[in-house]
């Protein structure tokens, strides 16, 4: 199947409103720390930093994600979206540490709140802004399987919920008058933020290793039996990796001895057709051709023996 050089149009124009928004809202957030001197929104402008640096890599890595295979990475370039999403995480974290760091710190010191009124009002802007915008990156990436979009998608709303925080904190101080609050949510906000971050990471190991996708693998395996069934053949070593959007899939496949190659190629096109047509997405499927005897260290990981099985 052909790839496309450029990202998905909706892809880039959902990055360019995510990084401009980014930009402004962490305008936004800064402007409410320095009137208000609240550790929670400090904690959530602090994040608005990283959030850009992360946001900034995310957009560079859906260009070059979408880059056609060269003779450097004839696979091409779907890992950088991992790359990308596994920064993220890791700069989310340093983020969460950052802000617990400060919150203990206020915890002895004390805090001086002015202007609540703007701050809450600043920082309550920023969150529904997020929130459209992380709903639509988040169902947008499911849709067509983008690490990048799902991952920038969840971080734009994790940050809902730490301008949540700030909001509910500023409004029972205003009511209450205990600073320590203060301090206190934006503990917690660090928490939330630090949780979010490992959760990215994690899923970009999972990409970076090459895991299979068991419901892909499923629908490819039964194509394929229904496929051998229909023409006597037998299939082993079947293999499935999802790289992004594409998956990569290859197998084994045996024919009757004395099959004419020109017969068998023919077959194995039509075998990887049905398979491509199974997963319903870019998939790039290679197959290895084979008589009755084939070597037993070809042996699936799952399947049973090859010689266990009836012969052809
Ligand atoms: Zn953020
Ligand atoms: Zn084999």
């Amino acid at each position: 199947m052909q790839l496309e050089a450029a990202p998905p149009q909706n892809h880039v124009r959902l990055m360019n409103a995510s990084l401009a928004l980014g930009i402004a809202i962490l305008g936004a957030k800064w402007a409410a720390y320095i009137v208000t001197g609240s550790v929670v929104i400090f904690s959530d402008a602090l994040e608005s930093v990283v959030h850009v640096l992360a946001v900034a890599l995310a957009w560079y890595a859906l260009r070059v994600s979408f880059r056609p295979p060269d003779r450097e990475h004839p696979f091409g370039h779907f890992k950088a979206m991992y790359f990308s999403a596994g920064v993220e995480g890791g700069l989310i974290v340093i983020a969460a540490a950052a802000i617990a760091m400060t919150a203990v710190e206020k915890l002895f010191t004390g805090v001086v709140l002015q202007h609540i009124g703007e701050g809450i009002a600043f920082t309550l802007l920023a969150a529904v802004a997020n929130l459209v915008l992380g709903i639509l990156l988040v169902r947008e990436g499911k849709r067509s399987r983008s690490p990048l979009l799902i991952a920038d998608g969840k971080h734009v709303l994790a940050d809902v919920w730490t301008s949540a925080g700030a909001v509910l904190g500023l409004l029972l101080i205003n009511a209450t008058e205990w600073w320590i609050m203060d301090p206190l949510l934006g503990c917690l906000v660090g928490i939330h933020l630090a949780k979010e971050g490992v959760q990215l990471v994690r899923g970009a190991i999972y990409g970076l290793m090459d895991q299979t996708n068991p419901e892909l693998e499923q629908r490819a395996r039964r194509a394929l039996e229904d496929f051998c069934a229909e023409h006597g053949l037998r299939y082993h070593r079947f293999r499935l990796r999802e790289v992004g959007p594409q998956v990569y899939i290859d197998f084994h496949l045996q024919f009757a001895d004395g099959t004419p190659i020109e017969q068998a190629h023919k077959l194995a096109t039509e075998a990887e057709e049905r398979v491509a047509e199974a997963v319903a997405t870019r998939a790039d499927i290679m197959t290895h051709l084979e008589g009755e005897e084939h070597a037993p260290t070809h042996d699936d990981f799952r399947r049973p023996r090859c010689q266990d099985l009836a012969p052809l």
